[in-house]
């Protein structure tokens, strides 16, 4: 049997490779940061991390985390309900709830789990739900895993999102389900038309903060706050694999039902281990350090409005951003690639997209701006993009 299936895999991994899209893993030996040293020995600055706020590698959290290891051990070996909880996840716990001002949060093993653990437990064949067309595969997959109607609006469409509300009137439930951030432009969504349309059109709303918590509003509490939305939104999704300190784990936060009920029927919850606990520890001390100063977000702020200004005034046309996300639009696939080869040979990490991943024809780097990055390092990107940029006809 094997033999034909052995074939039939190296057929189909050629045609991706063919088609330019196969994956290789690009190898670091270093701590996660603004600079990096790679498998060769040289050191890169890193602009495609989802290191936001420059935590991965912070020494007050590898601090907590070692205490914990002292104090709580190295795993917990159990999922949460059978002996998998100790006092520090209830605190994380407490802890998401204050940072969002929502009722109940509980932690699964990562964000994907959140999202595919989300839906199928609250909603039946009864029920709709309304996604975003651009919304991660972790909520892509969990509402596969649901039976509920499913309605899909082009991104942040406010009149098709209308309406597909207005076809699902039919239905007993209505949850509207949205990124806060899409990663491949940095736009926000608009959750105050979303939270107006929920109400015209009597349905709840899931925002899925993953890209936006800790990044976007003033405090960086992410589209809730951008909106003025805090403790109005049923269910909030999110990592701690991205800004907030990018080890794992995930949480889903909100209505003190609604999570009651996950705790009793999510399968990820269930039936999936508990985080070990120097992640849960790092994470508690990762919010006392957000509760007490914004100077992170500042920094982040400051440092993506200096990035995106310089390389308008250098000739790049930038998608507009909101948050952290910086997409830098070459629109031919094979540019993207050798653009972001260039830089790489400039000392420049970055992840040159185009399709499938993104529209035909709007091929672009992504970079991801921190706050974990110093003036110099934005300055050498710069410089390095307008060298590349210049000697590839891009400006
Ligand atoms: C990264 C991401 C996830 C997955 O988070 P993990 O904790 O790494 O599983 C889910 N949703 C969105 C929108 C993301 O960007």
């Amino acid at each position: 049997m094997y033999e034909n299936f052995k074939s039939h895999l190296q057929e189909e991994l050629s045609g991706i490779e063919k088609a330019g899209l196969y994956k290789n893993e690009r190898i670091i030996t270093s701590p996660q940061g603004a600079v990096i040293r790679v498998s060769d020995g040289k050191e890169v600055l890193n602009f495609c991390a989802n290191n936001y706020l420059g935590l991965s590698n912070n020494p007050s959290l590898i601090d907590a985390a070692k205490k914990a290891l002292d104090t709580h051990g190295y795993g917990v070996s159990s999922v949460r309900f059978i002996c998998g909880t100790q006092d520090i996840h209830k605190t994380l716990e407490a802890a998401i709830s204050t940072f969002f001002g929502t009722e109940d949060a509980i932690l699964y093993a990562a964000c994907f789990d959140a999202n595919g653990g989300v839906f199928e437990p609250l909603l039946t064949e009864k029920d709709a739900i309304i996604s975003d067309a651009l919304n991660h595969a972790s909520i892509i997959d969990g509402v596969r895993l649901c039976k509920a109607q499913r309605y899909r609006y082009a991104n942040a469409d406010m009149n098709d999102l209308e309406q597909q509300l207005k076809k699902a009137q039919a239905q007993r439930f209505r949850l509207i389900v949205t990124d806060g951030v899409f990663s491949m432009d940095g736009n926000v969504a608009p959750l105050d038309k979303i939270y107006e349309l929920a109400g015209k059109y009597n349905a709840m709303v899931m925002v899925d903060e993953s890209h936006s918590a800790g990044v976007v509003g003033k405090t960086g509490r992410g589209v809730t706050e951008v909106y003025d939305l805090k403790g109005r939104i049923e269910i909030i999704t999110g990592t701690l694999g991205k800004a907030f300190g990018g080890a794992i784990g995930g949480f889903t936060t909100g209505r003190k039902e609604i999570i009651d009920m996950l705790r009793q029927r999510s399968r990820p919850y269930l039936f999936s281990n508990s985080i070990p606990p120097m992640v849960a520890a790092a994470g508690v001390r990762m919010f006392e350090m957000m509760s007490q100063t914004n100077e992170l977000q500042d920094k982040l702020h400051e440092n993506t409005a200096y990035f995106v200004d310089k390389m308008i005034a250098a000739g790049f046309d930038i998608k507009p951003t909101e948050s952290a996300i910086c997409a830098v639009m070459l629109y031919d696939a094979k540019l993207s690639q050798d653009v972001a080869a260039r830089l790489q040979e400039e000392g420049i990490y970055v992840t040159g997209f185009y399709y499938p991943v993104v529209p035909k024809g709007e091929a672009r780097i992504r970079v991801q701006i921190s706050a974990g990055h110093e003036r110099t390092h934005l300055d050498k990107c710069i410089d390095a993009f307008t060298k590349v940029g210049k000697e590839l006809g891009v400006i």
